[in-house]
């Protein structure tokens, strides 16, 4: 595995690997086993598997975690080397912006200013802008983007789609610890206790899926107020949204059967904020099929 930090070392890197079907991880590290699914599945797919590491500044809010939030390059390295990643970029902040950027990508409100988008402000701008960059350096086949950032990912298919990048967004299944907890890197924040209590979100969702496969609830309103009170049984855990909302185009719904769902929540324990859902569809599909991409452009040679 290389490890190149400039767009020069990546262009030389990748030169002789045009012809084959590049597959793009983009992270912010501190890896983990749900970071390492994404490049398992881009090498099952690629031939060749680029994964970045970058704190994008654009991304975090003023009051967000951007100084705090976990680094640690060397064990990523080691992390990525073993699971078989070709390339780990890692660019620095000034590599990435060496001026203030006057050009940048604008997510549309309608799909922006739901879910997380609504208490981070600009956040999907920052992402769309510095995923469009690495799109552009990296020129992959095929980007992984794993469906615990549901938002996110249907933000990047869209992305994909309207910015006409030959990209292939490849959604992957959220990857958990044994007792539920989506992993994420800003799971070691959690204190020892808060961690206990955090199962609540994995297990909440988990009785709002069984519930709709039993057609338990008719409205969006039924789901999140239900969501709402077995948060509340955990003192450390402060709810900051739950929505119901169709997927991927992120709009307000009346009904929970005729379409896909996003059942979707944001939680603070302390500091520490914590997300997760569930995708629902009544046609028996209850999460992104391993095979279901989003959405692919045209004329993009390598459709599985
Ligand atoms: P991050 O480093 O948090 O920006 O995440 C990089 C990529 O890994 C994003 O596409 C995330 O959705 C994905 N990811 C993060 N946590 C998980 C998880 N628990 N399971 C699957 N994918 C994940």
């Amino acid at each position: 595995m290389e490890l190149v930090e400039t767009v020069q070392e990546l262009n030389h890197v990748l030169r002789n690997h045009r012809n084959s079907i590049i597959g793009f991880v983009p992270t912010m590290g501190y890896l983990h086993e749900g970071h390492l699914s994404l490049v398992k599945k881009a090498k099952k797919e690629c031939d060749f598997v680029v994964m970045s590491i970058f704190v994008n500044p654009l991304q975090f809010g003023p009051n967000e975690d951007l100084e705090r939030y976990p680094r640690d390059l060397e064990r990523d390295f080691d992390l990525a080397r073993q699971a078989g990643v070709h390339v780990l970029y890692h660019p620095s902040i000034k590599e990435m912006y060496p001026n203030e950027p006057l050009v940048t990508t604008t997510v549309s409100e309608s799909i922006s200013k739901v879910l997380c988008g609504k208490y981070r402000e600009s956040h999907f701008d920052g992402v769309a802008t510095v995923v469009a960059k690495l799109f552009n350096q990296i020129k992959p086949n095929r980007a992984y983007f794993g469906q615990k950032d549901a938002q996110q990912l249907a933000i990047m298919a869209q992305l994909a789609k309207d910015l006409s990048f030959q990209i292939a967004v490849v959604p992957c299944e959220t990857v958990r610890e044994e007792d539920g907890l989506a992993l994420s890197s800003r799971n070691v924040y959690l204190l020892e206790e808060e961690r206990k209590q955090a199962v609540i979100l994995s297990q909440t969702l988990s009785e709002v899926k069984s519930g709709l496969i039993a057609r338990k609830w008719q409205t969006p309103d039924e789901i999140n107020n239900f969501v709402r009170d077995r948060i509340s049984t955990k003192p450390l855990a402060k709810l900051q949204y739950i929505e119901t909302l169709s997927y991927p185009d992120l709009q307000s719904t009346t009904s929970l059967y005729d379409k896909q769902i996003l059942v979707a929540l944001a939680v603070f324990f302390g500091k520490t904020r914590l997300i997760d859902n569930i995708l629902f569809s009544a046609e028996g599909e209850s999460h992104v099929s391993n095979n279901d991409e989003i959405q692919i452009t045209s004329g993009n040679r390598y459709r599985s």
